[in-house]
């Protein structure tokens, strides 16, 4: 594939990505959002720069449903738009500071769904509750705070890469969640189990207990039965919410 046709291809991923994403398309297990804000970026195959939404607010677009391929714009690992008169999205800190911190990382979600945000609020961690999402987090989802606001300055950044560590998400108090992966495919099918994990979690904390299940009850279940406990299965499930999209004309 030539230069140009892989940049092209991973745009097009970006803008599939985010739709799959818009609560209103209904197209993954649980709406994402409450707000219309939210961005799905991509490392360039250069490595020390990488794909997000420019700014478009204020034509009434989101950045997540409407998204064409000249929105999607290449910015460097300080944040730095490479395209003169377009700039990335507001909290562009967010991408740029993991793709600096963690060269693994080839994918970068920023959303703000329901039930994560709100289990933050309350000062709770998402823990792996159930066996359907589980094992996506076994370990639990860091929490950090910077007080109100979005995260937007350097600072917030530095903040955001200490709370992941070398995980695949963290949740950002009262505001939203950030996942890290090595595709977009894998990204977006982690942002899903992020925020069904939350929906579970806040019932069942509603209902009568949420007790996770350790690391070490999900590595016997995995040994005994010889499957992986992270397999292959995010690229089959992201083209499901594809098919989904053409499904509704959206693809
Ligand atoms: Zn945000």
């Amino acid at each position: 594939m030539s230069a140009k046709h892989e940049i092209s291809a991973l745009k097009e991923l970006v803008i599939l990505s985010s739709r799959m994403l818009y609560a209103p398309n209904e197209i993954t297990e649980v709406p994402i959002e409450f707000s219309q804000g939210g961005h799905v970026s991509v490392r360039h195959p250069e490595g020390d720069r990488f794909l997000v939404a420019a700014y478009i607010r204020g034509d009434g677009r989101t950045f997540l449903n409407d998204l064409t391929p000249d929105d999607i714009i290449t910015v460097d690992l300080d944040g730095r738009s490479l395209e003169p008169e377009k700039k990335p999205v507001g909290e562009v800190v967010i991408h740029s500071s993991i793709y600096k911190a963690r060269s693994d990382v080839q994918s970068v979600i920023h959303v703000h769904p329901f039930w994560s945000t709100t289990l933050s609020i309350a000062g709770r961690q998402i823990l792996p509750v159930g066996s359907s999402q589980g094992h996506y987090f076994p370990d639990g989802v860091p929490l950090f705070d910077t007080g109100f606001g979005w995260l937007v300055i350097e600072e917030h950044g530095e903040r955001l890469v200490q709370a992941l560590g070398a995980g695949k998400a963290a949740v950002h108090k009262g505001h939203g969640i950030v996942v890290a992966g090595e595709s977009v495919h894998e990204t977006v099918v982690t942002t899903v189990a992020l925020e069904m994990l939350a929906k579970q979690q806040a019932y069942a904390s509603l209902l009568g207990s949420a007790e996770p299940y350790s690391r070490k009850d999900m590595e016997n279940y995995y040994r005994q039965t010889g499957s992986k406990m992270w397999g292959s299965s995010a690229r089959a499930r992201w083209l499901w919410y594809q098919r989904r999209l053409k499904e509704k004309g959206l693809a």
